[in-house]
C-alpha cells in the first residue's frame, strides 16, 4: 500500500503534455520543473511544512532556472512570453509534496511581479526586477485587510502625500511571503473619499522605517508558505515608490488579478491529477473482498467522473489562457476558469479521500495534505462568491 514516504514517485502521467496550447519550450520547462520538484523539493516537504516555509534559498534556485523569468523582457533580466509558461509551472509546482513551492514562488512571480512588469516606470523596472527574477529579492502583494478582504475598495490604509513623498498608515493582512520578502507591493487609498478610484499601489522595501511584520500561525493547510501581517506606522516612502498612476491602483490590481486567477485555476488542475493519480495507485492496492477497491464498480465510476470534471477544468482554463494569449477581453473567463478549477478540485480531492477511508483522515497518506490544501482557492484570489458576481455582471443579468 502506498504511504505518503513511498509516494514520493511525481504524479504526473495524466498531467498536460502535448496539448495543442503548448509548444516544445513549455514542455521543456514541465520537464526542468519535474525534475527540480523531484530532486530538490519532494525530499524536503514534510521538513518545509514543519518549518512553516520553504528556505529562502529556494527562490535563488527558482531564479536560477528560469521560473521567474517570463513575462520580463530581456532587458530587465527576463527572457519575456506568455502565460502559458505561468501555467505550466502552477501546474507543475502543485504535483510537489508541498504546495509551499507553488505559493511562494506563486506570490513572488505570478501576484506581486505583474504589478511592476505592467506598470512599473523603466526606472523601477531597472531597479528591482533584475533582482526579483534571479530570486535574489523576494516579492509580495498586500491588498487584503482585516477589515477589507473581497470588497477591496474598503480598505482603511492610506498614503498621505508629504514634502518627499508619501506616508503609509495601515495593516494588511494574511500576507503570503510577508516573512521573506524583500519588496512589497502595497494597495493604499489615496484619495479616501473617492471609493474605489481613490486607491493607488506603492513599493514598500522591507526595511522601511514603520514597518513591522508579523508571521500569521496555525493554517488549515499551505502549512510550508509564511503568511504574514503587515502594520505601517506613518512608514515614509519617496515619491518614485508610487506604482503606476495615482488613483488608478484598483484598475491596476484588478488588471494583474487575470494572471493571478489563471495562475491559481492551473494550479487547482495539477493538485487535482496529483491527487487522482495518488488514489487510483492507492485503489488498486487495496485489498476489498477477493480482490481490491478499483474493482468496485462504484470505486471506477467515482474516479471516471472525476477525470471528467477534471478534463472540463483543464480545457475551461486552457481556452481562457488561448483568449487572453490573443489579447480578447476575458474578465469573465478567467472568473469562470478560477471559480469552476477550484470547485472541481476540491470535490474531487474530496472523493479521492472518501475512496482512502480511514487511511486518508492521516498525514501518512497526503490526500490528507491535499484536502487540507486546496481548501484556499474557493477563498483565496476572490472567493468562488466573488468570481459569480463578475460573471453575472460581465453577462448582464
Ligand atoms: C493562506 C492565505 C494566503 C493569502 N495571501 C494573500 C496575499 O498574498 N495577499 C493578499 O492581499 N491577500 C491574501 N490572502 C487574502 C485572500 O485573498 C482573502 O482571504 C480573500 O480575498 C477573501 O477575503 P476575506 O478573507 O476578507 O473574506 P470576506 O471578504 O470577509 O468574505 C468571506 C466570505 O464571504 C463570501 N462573500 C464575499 N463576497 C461575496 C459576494 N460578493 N457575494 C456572496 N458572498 C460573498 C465568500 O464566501 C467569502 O469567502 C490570503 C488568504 C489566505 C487564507
Amino acid at each position: 500500500m502506498s504511504s505518503a514516504t513511498d509516494d514520493r514517485t511525481t504524479a504526473a502521467s495524466t498531467a498536460s503534455l502535448g496539448h495543442f496550447l503548448f509548444a516544445e519550450e513549455h514542455e521543456q520547462l514541465r520537464r526542468t520543473v519535474r525534475q527540480f520538484v523531484a530532486r530538490e523539493v519532494d525530499p524536503h516537504a514534510d521538513e518545509w511544512e514543519e518549518a512553516g516555509r520553504v528556505p529562502k534559498s529556494l527562490y535563488l534556485r527558482g531564479g536560477a532556472l528560469g521560473f521567474f523569468s517570463h513575462c520580463v523582457s530581456e532587458e530587465y533580466g527576463g527572457i519575456g512570453g506568455d502565460c502559458r509558461m505561468a501555467i505550466v509551472l502552477a501546474e507543475e509546482f502543485a504535483l510537489a509534496r508541498t504546495s509551499g513551492l507553488g505559493m511562494a514562488f506563486g506570490a513572488h512571480s505570478e501576484i506581486a511581479m505583474p504589478h511592476l512588469t505592467r506598470f512599473g516606470t523603466d526606472a523601477l523596472k531597472r531597479r528591482w526586477l533584475p533582482d526579483l527574477v534571479a530570486g535574489r529579492k523576494v516579492a509580495a502583494l498586500g491588498i487584503t485587510e482585516p477589515g477589507a478582504g473581497s470588497n477591496v475598495s474598503a480598505m482603511a490604509t492610506v498614503a498621505r502625500r508629504t514634502a518627499d513623498g508619501w506616508s503609509l498608515t495601515g495593516s494588511k493582512i494574511f500576507i503570503t511571503n510577508a516573512t521573506q520578502a524583500d519588496l512589497f507591493f502595497i494597495a493604499a487609498k489615496t484619495d479616501p473619499g473617492a471609493g474605489h478610484r481613490g486607491i493607488s499601489m506603492f513599493l514598500v522595501p522591507r526595511e522601511s522605517p514603520g514597518f513591522t511584520i508579523e508571521e500569521m500561525k496555525g493554517k488549515l493547510g499551505r502549512r510550508a508558505s509564511d503568511t504574514g501581517l503587515l502594520t505601517f506606522d506613518n512608514l515614509p516612502l519617496t515619491a518614485d515608490a508610487l506604482l503606476g498612476q495615482e488613483n488608478r491602483g484598483f484598475y491596476q490590481i484588478m488588471q494583474c488579478f487575470e494572471n493571478e486567477r489563471l495562475t491559481i485555476a492551473a494550479g487547482c488542475i495539477g493538485a487535482a491529477v496529483a491527487a487522482l493519480e495518488r488514489t487510483v495507485r492507492y485503489t488498486q492496492e487495496r485489498p476489498f473482498g477477493i480482490g481490491h477497491l478499483s474493482d468496485m464498480q462504484v470505486t471506477k465510476q467515482r474516479l471516471a467522473k472525476s477525470y471528467m470534471e477534471l478534463e472540463a477544468a483543464r480545457q475551461l482554463v486552457y481556452t481562457t489562457a488561448w483568449r487572453v494569449i490573443h489579447g480578447m477581453p476575458s474578465l469573465k473567463e478567467v472568473a469562470m476558469a478560477k471559480a469552476f478549477a477550484s470547485e472541481a478540485a476540491f470535490r474531487i480531492i474530496d472523493d479521492c479521500l472518501q475512496l482512502h477511508g480511514g487511511y486518508g483522515y492521516f498525514s501518512e497518506y497526503l490526500i490528507e495534505r491535499a484536502y487540507r490544501d486546496i481548501r484556499l482557492d474557493r477563498i483565496g484570489g476572490g472567493a468562488t462568491e466573488v468570481m459569480y458576481d463578475i460573471i453575472a455582471k460581465q453577462l448582464r443579468i
